[in-house]
Order: structure tokens, then sequence, then C-alpha cells
């Protein structure tokens, strides 16, 4: 496992005038976000890069407040290179016992300016730097790397992520929400110890609640009632459009992030962690149809 700063270098030089904007479309952390915003429909590209540089807009993913940040940014750079032996020791040492069969040493992660906060794909993690929660503590940077590599091992496990544009045409609505808890699940659960070792909160933002779970029996059996709905509705043909699906699975209730950890920690408590590498080798659709059933019965 090793860290490459080459996107972050590349930017500053062009943010300085030493480089030209469309070099940074060889650089490979570009070719894996583009290929991630390709799989999620998501806005990135050269022409979305060239506007934040030269028109000064921060209006576009992953680059909010970046000018006033820019400082703040760096003095994060310098800490990651300090303490990069430490950060990819507690990254491995949450991964390792999860997944005991795989290699680290394919896996790059690429600081990043822009885009989604971090994301585990093709064998990379890109952070993006620009986050206010790991320019006010570098524990939660360490905490997004850990799930980010989790979903980089599930792969290894599971072939490509899916992505969007394969609803409908490879994978049913009920294979892909099935597939996205069995996935977050596993990057959940994944850096939850270390948050918990380190008194990371639950709360603030979006990817702090992803956190808020395990111990609130109430909250578990509520999201296993929107999954049931979720589902029957699905088989009886009631949710009429993609933007439902997505909202109902992925929205609010973060379902696939909270269900997927609740399952995870179930099977944790009851059978211990050589059962959970099992679960997470499993197929998503027979890990659902294994180990729901826990939950089922702890509501019983
Ligand atoms: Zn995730």
């Amino acid at each position: 496992m090793r860290v490459n700063y080459s996107y972050i270098e590349e930017f500053f030089k062009i943010l300085s005038g030493q480089a030209a904007i469309k070099d940074i479309q060889h650089n490979t952390a570009f070719k894996i976000i583009s290929a991630h915003a390709n799989k999620f429909e998501n806005d990135f590209s050269l022409h979305k890069l060239e506007k934040v540089i030269n028109k000064k807009s921060e209006e576009i993913f992953g680059f909010k407040d970046f000018f006033k940040n820019r400082g703040a940014i760096l003095n994060l750079i310098n800490l990651m290179k300090k303490k990069e032996g430490k950060w990819l020791k507690e990254v491995q040492e949450s991964i390792r016992c999860l997944f005991p069969k795989t290699e680290f040493k394919d896996i790059t992660i690429y600081p990043v300016i822009g885009y989604d906060i971090g994301i585990g794909i093709n064998k990379a993690v890109c952070i993006n730097v620009n986050t206010e929660i790991f320019l006010n503590n570098f524990k939660e940077l360490i905490s997004t790397t850990i799930h980010e590599t989790a979903h980089v091992m599930y792969e290894k496990y599971h072939g490509p992520i899916r992505g969007l544009n394969e609803i409908g045409s490879f994978y049913s609505m009920k294979e892909f929400l099935d597939y996205y808890i069995h996935y977050e699940g596993t990057g959940v659960f994944a850096a939850e110890e270390f948050r918990i070792k380190n008194r990371l909160p639950n709360s603030g933002t979006p990817i702090q609640e992803d956190y808020l779970l395990s111990s609130n029996k109430d909250m578990i059996f509520k999201l296993l009632n929107e999954y049931r709905s979720l589902v029957d509705d699905l088989k009886h043909n009631k949710v009429h459009s993609i933007y439902e699906f997505l909202e109902r699975g992925f929205g609010r209730s973060r379902l696939t992030h909270r269900l997927g950890f609740a399952i995870f920690d179930a099977i944790n408590r009851k059978y211990g962690i050589e059962e959970i590498q099992k679960a997470i080798a499993l197929p998503s659709e027979k890990f659902m149809k294994k180990y729901l059933s826990i939950l089922e019965l702890e509501r019983a």
C-alpha cells in the first residue's frame, strides 16, 4: 500500500500557472475519478476543473470553500506525509482482520481535490482533502481511508462495483439494493472500531451519520421495516421510478449503510470475526438470505 501525491502536486502546479489544465487528464487519479463519475452519472470533467481553476467557481462537486481552505489543505498534505507510516498501519490493521487473504501492495491512495469525499475503486482510494472534517481532524481522514479500502478489497472478492448505469440492464433493483447493503455494510463495519476507539462522532455531517447505529434497537427495526416495505413494493411493481428507489434505498435514512452495518454487527455479536470474514466473501444475495434473519430473530 502506498500514497501517490501526483494528482495534488499537478493540481497546485496548474493553479500557479506552471502546468496546463489538460495535462491532468493523464494522471491516474483523474482517470479513476472519471471512471467512478461515469458509473454513477456524476458530473466530473476537465471542463469542470477548468471552471474551478480559471473562474474560481466553487459550485462544483467537492470544491466548496476550496480557495478559503487552501492553506489548511497544504497543512493537511504535510501532515499526511509526516504521518504516512502510522496512517497506513491503522488502515491495514482494520482491514486485515476482515479480509485475511488479501494483499495490500497493489493498492494506492491518491489524495485529490474535488469530487466525492472518498472513493474506493479499481485498486485505488481517492481522498478529497478539501473536506472540512479531514481539515479539522486527521483521524476522520484515516476512518474514511479504512472505509474506502474496504470497498477496494470488496471488489477483489466480488468484481467491479455496480454502477447506477447498470440498474435495469444487468441488475434488478432488489439485487442492486442487496448488493449495496452488503457493500456499504462492509465499509462501515471496517471503520467502526477505529471510530469508537478514537471517539469520532456519529453526527455532524452525512458521512459521520452513517455510523449512527448499533446500540439503537428501535432504529434497527425501523430500518428493517423500511427494507421489507421497499422489497415488497419492488416485488409488486409499486416503485415508480429509479429516483424513488434511490431515495428510499440510499436517501435520508441511509438504509444501505446502516442496515448493512446492523447485520454485520449482529453476526459479530453472535458468531465472531471469522463468521464476518465468511459473510463478506459470500455473494450479496446469499449474504442477505443467510444473515438478515439474525436481526429478524432479535426483533421477535
Ligand atoms: Zn462506502
